[in-house]
C-alpha cells in the first residue's frame, strides 16, 4: 500500500511518534502529527540506546544524523554498592553485527527524529475523542478541532489516551521502582557504562558526551519522595566508587516512577498502539527507545507490504509480540533479583554475572 493516499493520524511526538512518522515517510505515506505539548515543555535527560536501536535508526535512515551525538560505548562495567568489580559485559562483542551502543542527550535524538519526521508536527493539539467507524476513525481534540483517518496510530506513551478512548486498555500497573535522573556536568571522568548495586536500589553513570555524565538512580517502591536530593543522600551516601563525587555534583533531579503496560491485543478497528503505549515497561534493560524505534520500522514495512490495513495490522502485531514480551520478562527476571541481598547475589553475578546480564538480549540481537 505504499505511495497510496492513506489517512494516517500519529498522536504523539515522542520517539515513537516521531520514528513512526519517519518511517511511514520513507514508505510513501504523509502523516499528520500531533502532539498535546509545546515544543518548549519537552524535559530533557539522558537516554541510553543498545545495539539494536542502532540498527532501527539504520533502517529510518537516521544513522548518518546520531553519528556525532554523545558516546559510543564499549562496555557495561557491574560494581558493588563498595565499588568493586562484580562483572562485565563486552559490548562490541554483544552486539557484532547489529549496531554500536550509544549514550546521549534525549532532546538531542529528539531533533534527529523531529527534523526526520519532516517537521511538521501540530504541537498543542491534545486528543481528547476518538470514535471508531467501518474502516476509519473519528478523531476530536481539546482545541475543538476535528478530523478523520483511515489509521490512527497511538504513539501516546504510558498514560495513552488513545488506549482508553480505543477501549484497548486502562492505566499503566505500577512496577515497583521510584527513579532519579539527572545529568551533571564537571562530574568524574566514566568511559563506560557502570552501575553500582546495591541492596535493593541502584546507581547508574555512562557518559553521553561533551563533558556530560547522564545519572540514574532507582530504590524499590512506588511513592516519589518529597525532597529527591535528600533521598538521594540518604540512600547512595555511604556508596563507594565514584559516587559521592557525582552526588556532590547533582543539582536538578527528575523523579518518577515506573510503569508497565501489558495488553491482550493492540489494535481496535483502525486504532494501532505503539511504543510505550503498547508495552511499556521499567527501564531496566534500557529498551523502550529501541522497541519503539523497532516498531516504527516493522509497522511501516506491514502497511507496505500488506494487501489491507487490516492485514497490516494484524502482521504488524504477530511480528513485535515476541520480542516486546521477551523485553518484558526479561526486564521482570531481572527486577525480582532486586529481592537478593547482596550477601547472596554478589558471588553469582563475580563468577556469572556477564553471561546472565548478556543473555537478557539474545532474542533481540537476531534480525527484526
Ligand atoms: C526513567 C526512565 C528512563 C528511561 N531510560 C531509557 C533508556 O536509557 N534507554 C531507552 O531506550 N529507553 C529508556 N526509557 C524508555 C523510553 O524513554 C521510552 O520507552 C521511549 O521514549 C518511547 O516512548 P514513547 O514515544 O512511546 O512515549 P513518550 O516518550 O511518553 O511520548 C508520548 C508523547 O505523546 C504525547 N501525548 C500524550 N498524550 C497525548 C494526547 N492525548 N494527544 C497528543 N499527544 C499526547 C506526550 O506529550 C509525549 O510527547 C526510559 C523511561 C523512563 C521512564
Amino acid at each position: 500500500m505504499g505511495g497510496s493516499p492513506l489517512r494516517i493520524l500519529v498522536v504523539g511526538a515522542g520517539i515513537a511518534g516521531l520514528a513512526v512518522a519517519r518511517a511511514l515517510r520513507l514508505a510513501g505515506f504523509r502523516p499528520d502529527v500531533t502532539e498535546k505539548l509545546p515544543p518548549t515543555e519537552l524535559v530533557d535527560t539522558g537516554l541510553y540506546l543498545p545495539g539494536n536501536a542502532a540498527r532501527a535508526l539504520r533502517r529510518l535512515d537516521l544513522d548518518g544524523p546520531v553519528r556525532p551525538l554523545g558516546r559510543v560505548i564499549h562496555r557495561q562495567r557491574f560494581l558493588d554498592a563498595a565499588g568493586a568489580p562484580l562483572c562485565e559485559v563486552d559490548l562490541d562483542a554483544l552486539w557484532a553485527g547489529v549496531g554500536e551502543c550509544r549514550a546521549l542527550s534525549w532532546a538531542e535524538l529528539h531533533r534527529v527524529l523531529l527534523t526526520g519526521a519532516g517537521g511538521a508536527v501540530r504541537h498543542g493539539a491534545e486528543l481528547s475523542a476518538v470514535e471508531l467507524q467501518p474502516g476509519r476513525v473519528s478523531v476530536g481534540f481539546t482545541d475543538g478541532t476535528s478530523g478523520e483517518y483511515d489509521l490512527v496510530v497511538g504513539a501516546d506513551g504510558p498514560r495513552s489516551a488513545v488506549r482508553t478512548l480505543a477501549a484497548l486498555g486502562g492505566p499503566p500497573r505500577p512496577a515497583g521502582q521510584v527513579v532519579y535522573r539527572s545529568v551533571v556536568r564537571g562530574g568524574p571522568r566514566i568511559a563506560d557504562w557502570t552501575a553500582l548495586l546495591g541492596q535493593r536500589s541502584g546507581f547508574l553513570m555512562v557518559p553521553i558526551g561533551a563533558g556530560r555524565l547522564y545519572c540514574y538512580a532507582d530504590e524499590a517502591g512506588t511513592v516519589p519522595p518529597a525532597d529527591p536530593l535528600t533521598r538521594l543522600g540518604e540512600l547512595f551516601g555511604d556508596y563507594g566508587g565514584p559516587v559521592p563525587d557525582v552526588l556532590g555534583t547533582l543539582d536538578q533531579v527528575h523523579v518518577s516512577v515506573t510503569e508497565e503496560i501489558e495488553l491482550g491485543r493492540w489494535f481496535h478497528g483502525r486504532v494501532l498502539l505503539i511504543g510505550d503505549a503498547a508495552h511499556a515497561t521499567a527501564p531496566t534493560l534500557s529498551q523502550g527507545a529501541a522497541m519503539a524505534l523497532e516498531d516504527a520500522v516493522v509497522l511501516a514495512e506491514s502497511l507496505r507490504a500488506a494487501g489491507s490495513v487490516d492485514a497490516a495490522l494484524l502482521a504488524y502485531e504477530s511480528r513485535r509480540r515476541p520480542r516486546t514480551r521477551w523485553v518484558r520478562d526479561r526486564t521482570r527476571d531481572r527486577n525480582r533479583t532486586r529481592d537478593v541481598p547482596p550477601a547472596l547475589r554478589d558471588p553469582l553475578l563475580r563468577g556469572r554475572g556477564g553471561r546472565i546480564f548478556q543473555e537478557h538480549y539474545r532474542l533481540l540481537v537476531d534480525p527484526l
